[in-house]
C-alpha cells in the first residue's frame, strides 16, 4: 500500500477515535460536533450528519483549501470554518468542535471566559473568547469564529457551542476537554457570586509558564501543543 493511503488510513482511525472518545465524555451527543485533521494540501472531516458509531473510515471526506471533496459522504456542514482556520493559522493541525453543556450555557449568555482561574492560559491568552453568533455551516460563522481565535486556541460560539485547535489530534482532543472543565467552573462559579478575576500580569506570567509546561510529557506521547 502506498505511505500516502497508509497515512491516509491512520489520520481517519485517528479522526474516529477521537469522535468516539467525545461522545463517551459527553461533550458531544448524536451528530453534533465535527472534527478534521490537516492532511496533503487540504484536510479531511468528518461526514455530515452521522452518528459517531456510524462512521466508518471511508466515509470521512477529503477536501481541498477551494473547499471540493473527495469521498462517498458530504463533509461536515462547518467545513468553512475548518477550511479557513487552516489557511488563517498554519501551526494547526487539527480542529474539535463540540456542544459541550457548559459552554454552550455560558455561548448561551455570548459570555467569554475570563481569567477566573490561571487554566484559561491553555487557550493561548488572558481569555477564551465567544464568537458572535451566526447560522451553523455558513462563511459569516467562519468568519467570527477566526476572528475569536485569533492569538488563541479554543472560542466559545454564541448559542451553540465551542472550536478547540491543535498541532495534532490529541492536543485538540485533550483542549476541548480542558475548556469544557473551565466553562463548568466558570458557570458552578457565577452561582455563587462575582468570580475574583487574575490580573493581565498574573495571566501574561502564566502564559510564559505555559509555553514550557508538560514539555516532557509531550515529547513522551509525540503530542506538541
Ligand atoms: P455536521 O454533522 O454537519 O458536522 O454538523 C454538526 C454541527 O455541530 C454543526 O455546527
Ligand atoms: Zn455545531
Amino acid at each position: 500500500m502506498p505511505e500516502q493511503t497508509i497515512r491516509s488510513t491512520r489520520h481517519r482511525l485517528a479522526i474516529l477515535d477521537a469522535a468516539t472518545k467525545l461522545a463517551q465524555l459527553g461533550l458531544n451527543r448524536g451528530t453534533a460536533g465535527n472534527i478534521s485533521v490537516r492532511w496533503d494540501e487540504g484536510f479531511l472531516i468528518t461526514p455530515s450528519g452521522m452518528p459517531p458509531n456510524t462512521v466508518h473510515p471511508e466515509d470521512i471526506v477529503a477536501m481541498d483549501m477551494e473547499g471540493a471533496a473527495q469521498g462517498r459522504r458530504a463533509p461536515s456542514s462547518e467545513w468553512r470554518f475548518h477550511r479557513d482556520i487552516y489557511a488563517a493559522r498554519p501551526e494547526v493541525g487539527a480542529v474539535v468542535h463540540c456542544h459541550p453543556s457548559f459552554c454552550v450555557s455560558l455561548a448561551v449568555l455570548h459570555k467569554s471566559i475570563p481569567p477566573y482561574h490561571y487554566m484559561v492560559a491553555k487557550g493561548g491568552g488572558r481569555d477564551i473568547r465567544c464568537a458572535a453568533y451566526a447560522t451553523f455551516g455558513t462563511q459569516e460563522l467562519s468568519n467570527h469564529a477566526v476572528a475569536a481565535l485569533e492569538d488563541r486556541k479554543a472560542c466559545l460560539l454564541a448559542n451553540h457551542g465551542m472550536i478547540a485547535v491543535g498541532r495534532s489530534l490529541a492536543s485538540a482532543v485533550a483542549l476541548a476537554v480542558e475548556v469544557e472543565e473551565l466553562a463548568e467552573g466558570y458557570w458552578r462559579a457565577l452561582q455563587l457570586g462575582e468570580p475574583v478575576l487574575l490580573d493581565d500580569d498574573e495571566m501574561d506570567r502564566v502564559l510564559e509558564k505555559f509555553a514550557t509546561y508538560g514539555e516532557n510529557a509531550q515529547a513522551a506521547a509525540g503530542i506538541g501543543v
